[in-house]
């Protein structure tokens, strides 16, 4: 079985597993998706433990791939919609102090989170049953359910040896491999802060290990909730091109490439405008001239994913008048959302011979821009 599996859960105590755990494949199971951490926890404690021959990275490297992958996601939550409430205040997720101690060893549970690269303890091998099938997982082995505060680990498997991942076709390339632990860093930490397998593509896509082991180059995701300026180069074939040709032009150039260019006014926001630059090029690589701009407004936004944080009648950190605000339910709280947003504007080419209603969907934690184009007469789905 190839697929990685992120996010379970266990309860043991001593080497004997007792209680039940469940699997983050599908469904919700109550609390297990929740954020480790809420507001009422400032700070966490995390040790990275590193088999530096296997895993091919040093001690010092794999801590700070670590803290970037909590800076990353402390940033983009900034821009998440989530909920306040009445008295508990804003949720606070990734929003914690994340000090870093020294642990003896994988059986060390001193601290909150462990970091773990190519190394796993007795028990997590006989959790995990057949270790080698993940390539990175994220196990909470505590829960305290009137703090709504967990404990866990984030494994790593490591390049070589007896754990290395067996679903990886391409072995990271040299380099590329710190990069690669990185990505997967950012996924579990997702799952930590509370997010869900999200899309087919994004940082939260299930088969992320594998989308990683089989592109030429480790994509770095460098925005979730955020959006930052991009770029995109298309060579539309026929008949394509011909609509591409009556959308944007093509500058008098017979069989044009486009390079795109989305620049945002507030580089941190989904909402906003997004000024959309075109380029008629002659190849992958050469900036080309410019075509035409437009300027793209909000007209609609949706959140599409809703998530919601379970707890039962032990919990002692929100209020009733918190609880009130979920309508009826006495053992859950929204969470964060994600949002889709689309905006549409005038392109107009320099020329002045085009003149183009034209549209973009961006969803948050979706890498993918699905855009629209009027040809005639009517609405066609475009890339750009
Ligand atoms: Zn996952």
């Amino acid at each position: 079985m190839l697929r990685i599996i992120c996010s379970l859960t266990w309860f043991f105590s001593g080497l004997a597993f007792a209680g039940s755990w469940s699997s983050r494949g599908g469904e919700q199971l109550r609390d297990t998706g929740n954020p480790w951490f809420l507001g009422n926890t400032a700070t966490v404690s995390f040790c990275v433990l590193v088999d530096e021959a296997q895993a091919g990275l040093t001690q010092a490297t794999a801590g700070s791939l670590a803290k970037r992958a909590v800076d990353f996601w402390h940033l983009e939550f900034t821009k998440a919609i989530s909920s306040t409430l009445p008295s508990f205040g804003p949720l606070g997720v990734a929003t914690q102090k994340w000090e870093e101690h020294s642990c003896s060893g994988p059986e060390d549970e001193s601290v909150d989170v462990r970091f773990q690269f190519g190394v796993l303890n007795q028990v997590q091998e006989q959790y995990l049953k057949t270790p080698a099938s993940f390539a990175a997982i994220s196990v909470r082995t505590d829960y305290d359910e009137q703090h709504l505060r967990a404990k866990g680990f984030v494994y790593l498997a490591p390049l070589s040896g007896r754990l290395a991942y067996q679903g990886a076709r391409n072995k990271p390339q040299a380099g590329a491999a710190a990069d690669r632990y990185y990505v997967l860093l950012q996924h579990e930490l997702g799952h930590v802060f509370g997010l869900p397998h999200i899309g087919v593509w994004g940082l939260m896509a299930e088969r992320i290990a594998d989308t990683l082991d089989t592109s030429p180059k480790v994509p770095i995701y460098e925005q979730f909730f955020r959006q930052k300026d991009r770029q995109y180069r298309l060579c539309p074939q026929a008949p394509l091109l011909d609509v591409y040709v009556s959308v944007f032009g093509s500058g008098g150039t017979q069989r044009p490439c486009y390079r795109f260019v989305n620049q945002k006014d507030d580089s941190s926001s989904i909402m906003g405008m997004n000024r959309l630059s075109v380029f008629a090029t002659r190849g992958d690589t050469d900036d080309g001239v410019l075509l035409g701009r437009a300027d793209l407004h909000v007209v609609g936004s949706f959140p599409t994913s809703v998530f919601t944080l379970w707890f039962n009648a032990s919990q002692q950190i929100f209020s009733a008048a918190d609880l009130a605000v979920s309508g009826n339910s006495s053992n859950s709280v929204i969470g964060s959302s994600l949002l889709r947003v689309s905006k549409s504007g005038v392109y107009r080419s320099v020329d002045g011979a085009t003149v183009n209603l034209i549209g973009q969907v961006f969803e948050q934690g979706d890498p993918v821009v699905r855009g629209y184009g009027t040809y005639q007469g009517e609405i066609i789905d475009l890339t750009f």
